[in-house]
């Protein structure tokens, strides 16, 4: 494979010898070389010091978090007419396809973990545009646990193994999202501890960008854009109980009904649509459209159908086309634009980062993370660890202003017709809301939402009750204070799925 290609074909040959990296023939490839029958090894047995070596060198490091994933490649394809708010390629005709590979994961366990751990689950998708690759990097909830990216790398560490015993731990958990400051985790553990916190499969589960985008049309006119892609398997998820079973049974459940799904044929796919909203709208707002822990009532703002998403393409090699794929927020293409959601601004610096530490700074040449599609040259990227397409051989390496290089400007919506921002340089603690904002669409979801949904009020109360069982007592004080604000026949329910978890332990 060339990084000019990252499609499946396989370079595969039918008669093939073992060789060398360097291609030199080993007569004796599962041999080694030694004095006599018996006797010590031969430095000089350069296949066996070749391959002990390079065996070494194969793991890379896993990404922290989303270490654990599966992946296919696929399309997306227009389905509706959307240039009155998006000028993008991709959207410029009913019918146009671009190729993609999508990328599910979960969040806080490694890369071997059980797939049906209680997490949000990434859904990243790296469309191979011909004005670049563009990467939505979403996840199955709308929303998120923070507001502020300061926050971001100590709640992750909670997500983790204790310092000191190696094990998760729920006082860890429990502690930090149940902080007075960081109580706007609410609506997010609302959703996370209902049954979608484990979802069946990949195939059934929603991807959202929960983020606020900001997209232009040619004219320059832009909206407030939130993208959902719904499944069209239907939403299935499982209970706790199953979750535990699965995990031990089969902790590959999710990679192995994504891999054989697609392999025989039942490709899942997803409609992908959006929900605008003019600036004006945006001021009116009860909250900020840059909060990343708040949804936009569908009423008031209805989804748009935009496409199809079809995932018809196992990968052929999982390394190199899953495991070394890097999608990042900063991939973006004309007319789709990061919003000032602080969390989304934090994302545009460190996925990239996270890959040029993980990858290497070359990481662009990886055929898969290659955008084969555009027309790709930039004169400022040069040398560097792997350099391996070519370093665009003798092209300046600087911007060099002579008739033989006539750099072309993009005809893109000049951005200072958009937001105007003012004011000091403050440390702004966004930490909860004063009154009841934080409360209110997580009790939309358990009054109104869950309701609706027999036994699913029921199953959060009886999944935070078992979680949180695990904790001490003064925290499991605090989390049936903190869902008491959402809901108080909510609260009294998981002090009683925590009494129920909890027996021979002391009672609250
Ligand atoms: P609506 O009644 O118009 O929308 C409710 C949405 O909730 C549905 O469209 C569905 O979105 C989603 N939903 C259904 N079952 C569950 C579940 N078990 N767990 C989580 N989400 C579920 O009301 P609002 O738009 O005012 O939203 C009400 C609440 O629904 C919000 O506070 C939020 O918690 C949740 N929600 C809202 C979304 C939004 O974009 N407005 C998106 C997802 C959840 P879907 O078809 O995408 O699953």
């Amino acid at each position: 494979m060339t990084s000019k290609d990252n499609t499946n074909s396989s370079d595969v040959r039918g008669d093939r010898v073992v060789t060398t990296v360097e291609g030199a023939p080993i007569n004796e490839p599962f041999a080694t070389q030694r004095i006599g029958n018996h006797g010590p090894l031969l430095l000089q047995d350069i296949g066996l010091i070749e391959s002990l070596a390079h065996f070494n060198r194969e793991r890379i490091p896993e990404r922290n978090p989303h270490a654990h994933g599966s992946g296919a490649f696929g399309y997306f394809e227009v389905t509706d007419d959307i240039t009155d708010v998006c000028g993008s390629s991709m959207f410029s005709e009913i019918g146009k396809k671009t190729r993609c590979l999508t990328r599910f994961s979960t969040v806080g366990g490694e890369k071997g973990s059980a797939d049906t751990a209680r997490d949000p689950r990434g859904f990243a998708t790296k469309f191979y545009t011909e004005e670049g690759n563009l990467d939505w990097v979403y996840n199955n909830t709308p929303i998120f646990f923070i507001r502020d990216p300061s926050k971001f790398p100590h709640f992750i560490h909670t997500q983790k193994r204790n310092p000191q015993t190696n094990m998760k731990d729920p006082d860890m958990f429990w502690d930090f999202l149940t902080t007075p400051e960081n109580q706007v985790c609410i609506h997010q553990m609302c959703i996370l501890f209902s049954d979608r916190g484990t979802p069946a499969s990949y195939r059934h589960m929603n991807g959202y960008s929960g983020h606020t985008y900001k997209w232009s049309n040619k004219k320059g006119d832009w909206h407030y854009v939130q993208v959902h892609i719904k499944t069209d398997q239907g939403i299935k998820n499982l209970t706790n109980e199953e979750a535990v079973q699965l995990a031990g049974e089969n902790p590959d459940c999710c990679q192995q009904d994504l891999f054989e799904n697609i392999q025989k044929g039942n490709a899942p796919t997803w409609t992908v649509y959006i929900q605008t909203m003019t600036e004006e709208q945006a001021s009116k707002q009860p909250f900020s459209v840059f909060d990343l822990t708040k949804v936009w009532p569908q009423k008031e703002f209805s989804l748009r159908r935009v496409g199809k998403l079809v995932l018809n393409e196992n990968p052929l090699n999982f390394f190199a086309q899953v495991e070394q794929a890097a999608f990042a927020p900063s991939n973006t293409v004309p007319y789709q634009e990061a919003s000032a959601d602080p969390v989304l601004q934090s994302r545009l610096f460190a996925y990239a980062d996270a890959h040029r530490y993980r990858l290497g700074a070359n990481f662009n040449q990886i055929p898969v993370n290659c955008p084969y599609a555009s027309r790709f040259f930039n004169p400022a990227i040069r040398d560097g660890p792997m350099n391996v397409n070519g370093n665009f051989g003798s092209e300046p390496n600087y911007l060099a202003q002579s008739k033989k290089y006539t750099y072309l400007q993009q005809d893109k919506p000049i951005q200072q017709h958009q937001e105007v921002w003012h004011g000091p340089a403050i440390p702004y603690h966004w930490a909860t809301s004063p009154g009841d904002t934080d409360y209110y669409q997580p009790r939309i979801l358990y009054q109104k939402v869950l309701a609706k949904q027999p036994g699913q009020q029921r199953n959060l109360a009886h999944n935070i009750g078992v979680h949180v069982a695990g904790a001490c007592l003064e925290i499991q004080k605090r989390v049936i204070d903190m869902f008491s604000r959402v809901d108080k026949r909510l609260a009294a329910d998981i002090k009683k799925e925590i009494q129920r978890a909890s027996a021979p332990r002391a009672k609250l």
